[in-house]
């Protein structure tokens, strides 16, 4: 077997555990692999174990990619920062953005989604520990964020999405995820049925079990499937 299917053999056993653990179906968290830096023939690996949700960070890498691999049928989604003049390319390509930090960039996606293409899905990056080195909204812009963005009519506001600070403690780490989890159940206290949020991106490599314990329905795994990234290139 090659490494990347071992990795994902055991993220995915990981998953499982604390999916049963928390009372929830495993199948309630989709894997997204977050393949930036990585070569064409990791993902393919990756995607032959039957991952479908890969996530970039590099727009000009990640289209390099999606075009060599467009015959696999594999959903892409933005998960980096994001520049204004990046917009057009990310509405014509991706499935889903979770990185969306500044309302003016998910009118600028609405505007630029293809009207034959299926609703960009998007989540709204949420600053949970309110770092100043870190983008996206406070909790409290949220509530008025999503009453704007709900208008937007070629994108699905999906839920939120965090990167909490790092911690090494179990425990610590349920907190942030804890938060964001409460704020989606603020948000939908609000929201018609059909308007609902469905989706917590939360969790990577090293706090995947914390953030399913906390409702994650989507983690963003990189490093425990493809192996340590070169850390000159991020
Ligand atoms: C790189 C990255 C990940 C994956 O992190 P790992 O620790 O390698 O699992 C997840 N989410 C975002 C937004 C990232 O940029």
């Amino acid at each position: 077997m090659h490494k990347v299917e071992e990795n994902i053999e055991r993220v995915k056993a990981r998953l499982q555990t604390a999916a049963v653990a928390g009372g929830r179906d495993p199948n309630s968290v989709i894997l997204l692999a977050v393949s930036k830096t990585r070569d064409t023939k990791s993902i393919q690996q990756a995607a032959q174990t039957g991952i479908t949700d890969f996530g970039e960070n590099y727009l000009q890498e990640a289209l390099e990619k999606i075009d060599i691999l467009k015959s696999l049928g594999l959903k892409w989604h933005f998960i980096g920062p994001i520049q204004s003049n990046k917009t057009r390319q990310i509405a014509e390509n991706f499935s889903w953005v979770h990185s969306i930090g500044r309302l003016k960039i998910a009118q600028r996606l609405s505007a630029q989604r293809p009207s034959t293409m299926a609703p960009l899905n998007i989540c709204l990056q949420v600053n949970i520990d309110q770092e100043a080195t870190k983008a996206g909204f406070s909790g409290d812009e949220i509530p008025l964020v999503v009453e704007e963005i709900a208008q937007l009519p070629n994108i699905k506001l999906r839920g939120l999405m965090t990167i909490p600070a790092a911690q090494h403690d179990p425990i610590a780490q349920r907190l942030p995820f804890a938060q964001l989890r409460s704020l989606l159940e603020k948000i939908n206290g609000s929201l018609d049925n059909c308007k609902k949020l469905d989706t917590l991106s939360m969790g990577m490599s090293a706090d995947l079990e914390a953030a399913i314990f906390e409702q994650a329905t989507i983690v963003r795994v990189g490093t425990d499937i493809f192996g340590p990234r070169n850390k000159t290139i991020l």
